[in-house]
């Protein structure tokens, strides 16, 4: 299949769409004109089922919905389209709109942000002790954009909400300079968008003896479900293959961070295909997934995803708690509900499959894990633990929070028996004033 990528400006040449009404693809219009929208042919026409629109899974994350806006922000800008307004003006209005969603959560454009000699170092982030991420320049698109993305602000126009590193140089010194990093999360956008010989270029010198300490390359994908074909038949594919093949003979994991929304995804040859060329290289498959309002909050569809992945060999690694940004309206669930998802769907599936982690915060402090609704001493309590920390002292760490069916973040909830804060709060005050 050659990969062909819709935008904005192609939705009426989209012949699939021709089956809803002309208001239906106004509202797409509209929506996309605001939050990221790029679909390709292969998502179209081999994921989605479209006699089952607009409920089916992969149509919602990949085209925009009436409802991702506030019905203010929605009419503001359908009037926008419906008087032709110029495009400055459309778009000064977009920004707008993308400053009151939240673009840069969880402290990602300071805290994170690692120093060389005093410098901040663009497009490298380093939170947690063990895992520095990186975000190539030319890895920050994607084969089509979920509409739940929480990396959306990679994707607008607007440069100064863009993380990305146009030179690697400053990585590999920060790098030689931490000994216990273990792990390099190159991430994005999708860095497979990448042609392989530019990855290549960005690994290969991590496999020199100097960074022996980085003992796992994890890239963090969503390729399988919507690019199967970038592991099998494009140019470069055999090439990729290659590369990860290098990577693991020379000692080093090479471990892709897989994202599957829905089971639908895991259901066509071409990923089946792409996901065992992967495993015959040697590659690590694990798949994470946020937990999602009108696409998978229902325990059959993680029951039966989780067990389709390990029947093809991917671990099943995280479910997250969908991320205050963006369309976050549209796809949230509280917690508890996220949590009873969870349970439901894990006991039923075997040990094996029992290796993920969830739901899951990603917030300030740290990964923060819904383990559990526990009753103490007559008291309903949320058991919480840090499965990652900003410090890592406080890793493992279990604490508790009122019960609060409606929670969906860690800023809606309250320490349980009349504390006044969580046990990480002062220290964690203390790094954001420094
Ligand atoms: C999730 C995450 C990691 C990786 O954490 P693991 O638990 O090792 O998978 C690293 N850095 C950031 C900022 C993260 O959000
Ligand atoms: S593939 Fe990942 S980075 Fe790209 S739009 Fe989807 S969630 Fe965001």
């Amino acid at each position: 299949m050659k990969f062909q990528a819709y935008g904005i400006k192609d939705i009426d040449q989209i012949q699939q769409l021709r089956r809803l009404s002309e208001a239906d693809r106004f509202a797409i219009k509209v929506v996309a004109n605001v939050l990221p929208f790029r679909v390709n042919t292969y998502v179209i026409e081999q994921l989605i089922d479209w006699n089952n629109i607009p409920l089916d899974p992969i149509y919602q994350i990949s085209f925009p919905q009436p409802g991702m806006l506030s019905s203010r922000h929605f009419h503001e800008f359908a009037t926008l389209l419906k008087e032709n307004a110029p495009s400055d003006q459309r778009r000064a209005a977009a920004t707008k709109i993308h400053k009151e969603l939240n673009p840069h959560p969880a402290g990602q454009q300071t805290l994170n942000v690692p120093k060389l000699d005093a410098r901040p170092i663009e497009g490298v982030q380093h939170k947690y002790r063990e895992t520095v991420l990186f975000f190539p320049r030319q890895g920050q698109s994607c084969f089509t954009y979920c509409t739940f993305c929480f990396r959306w602000p990679q994707f607008v126009r607007e440069k100064e909400l863009r993380i990305a590193a146009s030179n690697s140089d400053a990585l590999y010194a920060y790098l030689q300079s931490q000994p216990e990093v273990t792990d390099l999360l190159v991430t994005g956008g999708d860095p497979l968008v990448m042609k392989t010989s530019l990855l290549a270029r960005y690994l290969t010198p991590l496999l020199r003896e100097e960074f022996s300490h980085i003992q796992n390359i994890r890239i963090g994908t969503k390729a399988l479900s919507y690019w199967p074909f970038r592991f099998l038949t494009d140019s470069d594919a055999d090439d990729l293959l290659r590369l990860f093949e290098t990577v693991v003979e020379k000692g080093r994991q090479l471990a892709l961070m897989v994202h599957f929304n829905h089971w639908q995804e895991l259901e066509t040859e071409p990923v089946q295909k792409a996901i065992s060329r992967l495993r015959s290289a040697g590659v690590i498959l694990r798949s994470q997934s946020p937990i999602l309002a009108h696409v998978n909050d229902a325990p059959d569809v993680w029951r039966i995803m989780w067990q389709k992945q390990l029947q093809l060999g991917i671990i099943p690694y995280y479910m997250f708690a969908v991320r205050d940004t963006g369309a976050r309206n549209y796809f949230e669930i509280p917690l508890v509900k996220c949590w009873e998802i969870y349970r439901q769907a894990l006991r039923q599936v075997s040990g094996l499959a029992r290796t993920v982690r969830g739901p899951s915060m990603s917030c300030g402090p740290g990964k923060i894990e819904l383990q559990g609704i526990a009753e103490v001493m007559g008291q309903k309590v949320m058991v919480l633990r840090f499965i990652q920390g900003r410090k890592s002292t406080w890793v493992q760490q279990p604490f508790f929070a009122e019960y609060n069916p409606d929670a969906t973040w860690l800023d809606h909830l309250r320490p349980a028996f009349g504390e006044e804060k969580f046990f990480f709060e002062d220290e964690y005050n203390a790094m954001l004033s420094r």
